[in-house]
């Protein structure tokens, strides 16, 4: 946020630096930019079609909200249905509060939100499976097993309830970041797989779209704040295990020393996208839960057999999980 700064759209007093512009703008022409960005990527990348069902994939986090906020924007207009999908992983102390500031926004807007939960889903809460992760020095980290878990949750309550196509919130930094990780881990199939649009391979897989690709987390960050989209400051207690924690400082300080870095990477990734091969096609169903996967055993069975394996994983789904019995296999490195 600037100082006396002055908007360069209409010399009014600024309150937003847009730093690979150089340019400063006022809370309205900044919301126009904003605005006009998002509308563009939807309208231009053909994310959404007359008639599309679009489910918003919201965690109660700025980037979720305002992805719900946006797209029940643009409904009318571009005549599309929209609906939020959330999931509660059962992260005490966090998940609840964001779930609030969900509900709020809701109602505001009018939008119907559905919720799901990782214990009905998969027999155990994200804390009871940390506490098994834990048992076993964590060569499996919590941010591994939710974001395997979410992803099925969502894929499956968005097809569930006819869901057309399912939004997420990732903005321009979770992107860059992500490339970054499957940089680090040399993980080809994982460049290619994260796009603007996610074209599913399985007709049980809904076709992802992220209207916010092109958006600074700071930008979004500055919108929510202009809009009055409230969320509490409360962070995972988890995220102190995951390597893209390191990954977002870093690119962080690169982007102050270098405004626009961000924007080169992403770029890079898109050509780099273009070059290597298309992961393989073919789908099969898991022969356990009968959800669409590239293995015989889809990974969230795999994951969720690896927990119930350890005495906590077994404790818990032993206090009101249904998911014993499943195949004892063993994990992916994650
Ligand atoms: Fe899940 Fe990790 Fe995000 Fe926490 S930080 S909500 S464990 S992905
Ligand atoms: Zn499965």
């Amino acid at each position: 946020m600037g100082g006396t700064a002055r908007c360069f759209v209409c010399g009014r007093r600024a309150s937003v630096y847009v730093s690979y512009l150089g340019e400063y703008l006022c809370p309205e022409h900044f919301v126009e930019y904003f605005e006009r960005r998002v509308r563009e990527t939807l309208v231009w990348f053909r994310l959404v079609e007359r008639g599309d069902r679009v489910a918003v994939a919201v965690s109660g986090g700025k980037d979720s909200l305002t992805t719900l906020y946006l797209m029940r924007k643009f409904s009318e207009e571009m005549d599309f249905e929209v609906f939020g999908v959330a999931v509660d992983e059962g992260i005490a102390g966090y998940r609840e509060y964001k779930l609030e500031a969900l509900r709020s926004l809701a109602r505001e807007i009018g939008v119907d939100v559905h919720v799901v939960t990782f214990r009905e889903l998969f027999g155990l809460t994200l804390d009871e499976a940390v506490a098994a992760l834990r048992e076993r020095g964590f060569e499996v980290k919590p941010c591994t097993v939710c974001g395997v878990f979410r992803r099925y949750a969502l894929n499956r309550a968005a097809r569930e309830l006819g869901a057309t196509k399912l939004a997420t919130g990732h903005n321009l930094d979770d992107e860059v970041q992500v490339f970054a990780m499957n940089l680090i881990k040399a993980h080809a199939d994982g460049i290619v797989r994260e796009g603007l649009v996610t074209e599913p391979a399985s007709e049980r897989l809904v076709p992802r779209i992220k209207p916010l690709y092109f958006i600074p987390e700071k930008e979004v960050l500055a919108y929510t704040l202009i809009k009055g989209i409230h969320t509490p400051f409360v962070e995972c207690p988890y995220i102190v295990y995951a390597l893209r924690h390191p990954i977002r400082h870093w690119l962080n300080e690169v982007e102050d020393e270098e405004p626009g870095a961000k924007y080169r990477v992403l770029a890079f990734k898109e050509v780099l996208r273009n070059a290597l091969p298309p992961p393989p096609k073919e789908m099969m169903l898991c022969r356990i839960c009968g959800e669409p996967t590239s293995h015989p055993v889809c990974r969230a069975c795999e994951l969720k057999s690896y927990i119930l394996s350890t005495r906590a994983g077994r404790d818990d789904a032993g206090r009101g999980g249904r998911a014993a019995g499943v195949a004892r296999l063993p994990p992916h490195p994650g």
